[in-house]
């Protein structure tokens, strides 16, 4: 099993092959053709395509899954908190964190192509039906439907429950940061304890990363 990030304009998405190729996220709108360009890299069709997953219902990660959909049945899932979201193709209001997130939210897009996830699901929703050895877990706190995959290889992709670096990871990409928005900040701790429990030595991230173990570790001693 592989995890290959997939660098778009504002965020990361992933292509996971284990048995079968999944996507993680779909950026933001207009991001398909990019998208379809990096699976074809890897001489993977979107077709071919066994789920794909949204971490969260921000246009920034849902934005090109609706396009993506329109003429290819690959099942979609989406954490049941933030299915509206994804319905309407409209981030909900969120809490922005210091001056740096007032510049950043101002171009961040904040409506997509609507669609209907297939698959809704609480607390965990496992991968080995869809060829990759894991399980999807929920860390909300960024948004209330926030989820984060653990893998059985070590590596974690944990969306937007922290970003790495600064302006989506020009700077210091690898630095554990707390991202610009937050629905409810008291949540990101229980959630990164819930995702450090599994252990993972390697987190992928939405913006910039990837993270060590280590630095995740030393981040949450300054919560
Ligand atoms: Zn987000
Ligand atoms: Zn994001």
């Amino acid at each position: 099993m592989k995890v290959f990030p997939i660098q778009l304009r504002l965020s990361n998405a992933f292509l996971v092959i284990g048995d079968h190729p999944i996507l993680i996220d779909t950026g933001s709108p207009g991001e398909m053709d990019a998208i379809a360009a990096a699976l074809a890299e890897k001489r993977i069709h979107l077709r071919e395509l066994a789920l794909i997953l949204l971490t969260h219902g921000h246009a920034d990660h849902a934005g090109s899954a609706g396009p993506i959909r329109m003429n290819l049945p690959i099942p979609l899932a989406c954490h049941n908190a933030d299915v509206e979201m994804v319905r309407k193709g409209e981030n909900r209001p969120f809490e922005t964190i210091g001056l740096e997130a007032k510049i950043v939210k101002s171009f961040v897009p904040h409506k997509f192509p609507r669609i209907a996830p297939d698959i809704k699901f609480e607390n965990e929703l496992h991968l080995d039906q869809y060829g990759v050895a894991g399980k999807v877990i929920h860390t909300p706190g960024h948004t209330a439907g926030s989820v984060s995959v653990i893998l059985d290889n070590g590596e974690a992709i944990i969306g937007d429950v922290l970003r790495g670096g600064y302006f989506g990871g020009t700077l210091l990409r690898h630095k554990p940061m707390t991202h610009y928005f937050a629905e409810d900040l008291t949540k990101i701790k229980p959630s990164l304890e819930k995702i450090m429990a599994h252990e993972p030595r390697k987190l992928y991230v939405g913006h910039g990363g990837p993270l060590s173990a280590e630095s995740v570790q030393r981040y949450m001693q300054n919560l």
